[in-house]
């Protein structure tokens, strides 16, 4: 089926008034989709022609916004940020501005970039909804596997637990990690390190080495530059990776900064 300029060649049109409206986020286009749907969008989406039971046009579209979906609502991107796109995210300062436009392009480009993106700033920046909206539009654009994981005391409390033997999640930490490993995309939220735990740097920088290996696309946050905080972390391992994988930008509120 050929799509239209009204849904960007897609088929699917975005809904950013589903919650309000009850209804979901994503919807077969009206114009080229549903124009030609026939079966009045009853699951399973078939129709019957001279007897045969065919696939109704819109079937495709419909199947493949179910696969977006489940993709999306196991990523683990918070409720708070889930089905934001770039018109949420305000800019109003150069800093903000670039890292909006390099946001931007690697959508646009995507898979066809070379390298991911570690925005660093203050807290209450942006940052997280920044890294969101670029995991949300390449799941509904490629209908791929994405993650979000923040770094937390929670996230290294929930690994070690794999460790303890009883435990409802014993034994698996390597699937948890393999998971984290191969996702097509990857937001690591909230980056950071601390300097006294030679497991937790090994753990982050087994993470990091391997999607540096694999050439798989990853987005970092942290409240702190890298090149600051990182060059003595597991005798510089983790910076290097990172600066190989990444491009590192500066994503703060001027305004912020002008208050200090
Ligand atoms: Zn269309
Ligand atoms: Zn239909």
């Amino acid at each position: 089926m050929a799509y239209c300029s009204f849904c960007d060649f897609s088929g699917i049109v975005r809904n950013p008034h589903y919650i309000d409206l009850g209804e979901e986020p994503l919807a077969p286009c009206p114009k080229c989709v549903l124009s030609q749907c026939e079966c009045g969008g009853e699951d399973p989406w078939f129709i019957v022609k001279d007897d045969k039971i065919m696939d109704c046009p819109c079937r495709d579209i419909r199947m493949k916004i179910e696969k977006i979906k489940s993709i999306y609502y196991r990523s683990g991107i918070d409720k708070k940020y889930q089905w934001k796109f770039f018109d949420s995210f305000e800019s109003n300062n150069n800093l903000s501005s670039k890292a909006k436009n390099m946001a931007y392009d690697i959508v646009r480009k995507f898979p066809d970039v070379r390298k991911g993106l570690f925005l660093w700033g203050n807290p209450g920046t942006g940052k997280t909804l920044l890294s969101s909206i670029v995991l949300t539009e390449l799941i509904i654009r490629h209908a791929i596997e994405g993650r979000f994981i923040k770094i937390s005391r929670t996230f290294f409390n929930r690994l070690r637990a794999t460790f303890a033997e009883g435990s409802a999640t014993y034994g698996s930490a390597r699937e948890i990690e393999q998971e984290l490993e191969i996702a097509d995309v990857l937001v690591v939220d909230d980056f950071g390190v601390q300097r006294d735990s030679a497991w937790e740097q090994e753990t982050l920088y087994n993470l990091v080495d391997a999607r540096y290996e694999a050439e798989k696309f990853t987005i970092f946050t942290s409240n702190v530059d890298p090149r600051r905080s990182l060059p003595e972390v597991a005798g510089g391992r983790i910076l290097s990776r990172i600066k190989e994988m990444c491009v590192i930008t500066e994503l703060s509120g001027q305004d912020y900064r002008d208050k200090l």
